[in-house]
């Protein structure tokens, strides 16, 4: 039996990965590590991290792996994750981050024991990604059509505006799916049999998606 679930979502942009996260933390209650979100706090913190990645992350392109590792490594030596097991978003992103992760959760003793990966049709991530909004309080992820909120521009749970991110538009996605095809997807191989992947159906609607995910962590928690 998983005493933990330690966990990596992986899928390009608009499959979903931030609205899973989210279900999943509310559910399990595993510590989130968002490298994305953890960006986007720093740019508005306006630290010097953050000003180095908004560059990147305003024309959909990777920030560099020595900032981004050593984001995910003063993460993950917090206390919660060893006492609640983690769930990886966004991250690793290259051969290389998959590499200095291995070397990361080997000192924390804490190896991954799935890989959440979501495939969709890229026909569809570009409706996904026009249509997303995200609370500027929360973070919390929004679909205008899919998953809108009770009024329109306002976060259900607090009340905070709803925005567009700034790297959510076609030009942006085009290289940000180059980019997850070229670095990302080629991770799945790096892992190879060492570590258990699911593959889920991300083009069904966030509960039929969230029900697959379920049952395989319910399953891993009680084998
Ligand atoms: P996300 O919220 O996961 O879609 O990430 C938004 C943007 O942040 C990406 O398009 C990248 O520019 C940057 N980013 C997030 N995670 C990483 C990572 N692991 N490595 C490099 N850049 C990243």
């Amino acid at each position: 039996m998983a005493n933990k679930l330690n966990l990596l979502i992986m899928g390009p942009a608009g499959s979903g990965k931030g609205t899973q996260s989210e279900k999943i933390v509310e559910k399990f209650d595993v510590v989130h590590l968002s490298t994305g979100d953890m960006f986007r706090a720093a740019i508005s913190n306006q630290t010097e991290a953050g000003k180095k990645a908004s560059e990147f992350i305003d024309q959909g392109l990777l920030v560099p792996d020595e900032i981004t590792i050593a984001l995910v490594e003063e993460r993950l030596m917090q206390a919660d994750v060893q006492e609640k097991g983690y769930l990886l978003d966004g991250f690793p992103r290259t051969i290389g981050q998959a590499e200095a992760l291995s070397q990361l959760l080997a000192k924390i003793q804490m190896p991954l024991n799935l890989i959440i990966d979501l495939k969709v049709d890229e026909k569809l991530l570009v409706e996904r990604i026009s249509g997303r909004r995200m609370c500027e309080v929360c973070g919390t992820i929004y679909h205008i059509t899919y998953n809108p909120p009770a009024v329109s521009g306002v976060c259900d749970l607090d009340g905070g505006k709803l925005y567009q991110r700034s790297d959510d538009n076609e030009a942006g996605l085009k290289v940000r799916l180059a980019e997850y095809n070229k670095s990302t997807a080629p991770i799945i191989g790096y892992y190879g049999d060492s570590v258990e992947v699911i593959e889920v159906d991300a083009s069904q609607t966030v509960d039929q998606v969230f029900a697959s995910i379920d049952t395989k962590l319910e399953s891993l928690l009680n084998d």
